[in-house]
Formats: C-alpha cells, structure tokens, sequence
C-alpha cells in the first residue's frame, strides 16, 4: 500500500466522552478535518477546549468515542494494541510542554531510544541520534542529563527524540509552555525550520500570538471546531487607485 496516497490524518466525525461520577461529559463533538503531508498546523482553544485530548487522538494514546479516525490510510479502530503501537512509533513523533525525558538518561541516550523498539543496530542509533543531536546545536551536550540542561536544551533533546525515527507526523503540545521568551522564540524558530524542509508538524497552543505565525489553524472551543483557517498564500494587494 502507497500510503503517501492518503492523507496523514483524516477524522470524521470524530468525538470523545469521558465518564465523570458517573455522568457522561462530551470533551469533542463531530470533528472533521483532514491534514495533509507538509501541513503546519496550529490547533488553538482555551484552556479545557478539549485540545490535549484531540491530539491524544490524532497521537494514537486515545481512541475516539464515535466517529472515524485514519492515520496514513488505515483506520484505527481496525488495529489492536500491537498494530497501533507499531503504527505510532513508524508514522508519529510527539514533544511535549514537560519534555518527558528519561532523567537518568543522557542527551544522547533519550535520543536513541525510540530506535531501540525499530531494532536499529547500536551503532547505528549512536550515530543518528548525534547527528540530529548536532544538528540542533546540541552536540556539546552529548552526555549531559535533563537536570544539566537548560530547558530550552531539554525541549531540543525531546525534539530530536521525535524526529530521529524520521516520523511523517510531528505532534507537539504545548512545546514552548514550559519556556522562557527566547528558548521559546528558539524552538518556534526550529519547527519552522523543519516545516520548510517538509516535515509535517501539528502543534498544541493556547496562544494566539503562536497560531497566528502558522499557515492553518484550527480553532477549538468546548469540544468543537469552530474555525478552519488558512493563511491565504497571494499577499493581500491593496490598491491605491
Ligand atoms: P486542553 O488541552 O484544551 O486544555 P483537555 O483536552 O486537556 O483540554 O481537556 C478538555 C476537557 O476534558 C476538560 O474539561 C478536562 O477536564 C476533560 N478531561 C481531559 N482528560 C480527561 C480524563 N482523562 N477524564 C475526564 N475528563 C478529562
Ligand atoms: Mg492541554
């Protein structure tokens, strides 16, 4: 199967509903959106508009309650346990506001474990996991552990551990929330670095200023996509006539 025939994610219908004291609580209603290879993606809401839980979906962590769901063409409800972890490790890469690193792991070490589960020979691991590592303006930092770095050098390491398995989808939560201004304005400034060599990103936020920088954004709120907008590509010609 060509998979690049589909889109990289495609949700109909999509809903969620978690169970709270018993009461049944709709966290996401009917979303519909596809995402195509390439895409930079922002999905934008307030706080509780259901935006963790969406890309807990889109991320394969979560099913959905109702509706379809397919990512790189295969739908997921389809796949038991096994298939779905294979299928995230091979297609998707996350980043997280809290960069889950290991602790006791070194730079280089977080980097090469997602190689681990694709049995990537040892040496082989080393030397991808330090190239990106380099890549990234890390490659002083090798052999420091998450409690030596700073964290905009933390979130670079969890970035590198996405993308060393070069997955087809970056998802990112929240990647700058636990940032300063300027590790922030750094790793805004790597995405879309990546985005312009084609990686395909979606990426969490709250805020609004960060959406706007991005070509699309879908925008949540309470459960719901109330907006799907595309930053036209003709620039806007005002005439003076
Ligand atoms: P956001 O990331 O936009 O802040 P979330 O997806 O985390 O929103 O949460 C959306 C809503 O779903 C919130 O009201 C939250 O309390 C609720 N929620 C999230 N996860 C769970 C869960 N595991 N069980 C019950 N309710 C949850
Ligand atoms: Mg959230």
């Amino acid at each position: 199967m060509d998979d690049s025939t589909h889109p990289i994610v495609l949700l109909e219908g999509v809903g969620k509903i978690y169970v709270q004291g018993g009461t049944p609580w709709p966290v996401l209603q009917g979303v519909n959106f596809r995402i195509d290879a390439h895409e930079y993606v922002a999905i934008v809401g307030a706080s509780g508009s259901g935006k963790s839980t969406l890309l807990s979906i889109l991320g394969c962590l979560a099913r959905p309650s109702s509706g379809r769901y397919m990512l790189a063409g295969r739908d997921v409800q389809d796949l038991g346990e096994d298939e779905l972890a294979r299928l995230r490790n091979q297609v998707l890469g996350f980043v997280f506001q809290s960069f889950n690193l290991l602790p006791r792991a070194s730079a280089l070490e977080n980097v090469m474990q997602p190689l681990v589960y694709r049995r990537v020979p040892l040496a082989e691991r080393r030397r991808r996991a330090s190239a990106l590592l380099e890549r990234l303006g890390l490659g002083e930092r090798l052999h420091h552990r998450p409690n030596q770095l700073s964290g905009g050098q933390c979130q670079r390491v969890a970035i590198a551990r996405a993308l060393v398995g070069r997955p087809r989808l970056l998802l990112a939560d929240e990647p700058t929330g636990n940032l300063d201004s300027q590790a922030s304005a750094d790793v805004l400034a790597l995405f879309d670095e990546l985005h312009a060599e084609g990686q395909t990103i979606v990426l969490v936020t709250h805020d609004p200023g960060i959406a706007a920088r991005l070509p699309r954004q879908i925008r949540l709120h309470d459960g719901r996509v109330i907006a799907d907008e595309r930053a036209s590509a003709e620039p806007t010609v005002v005439s003076l006539a």
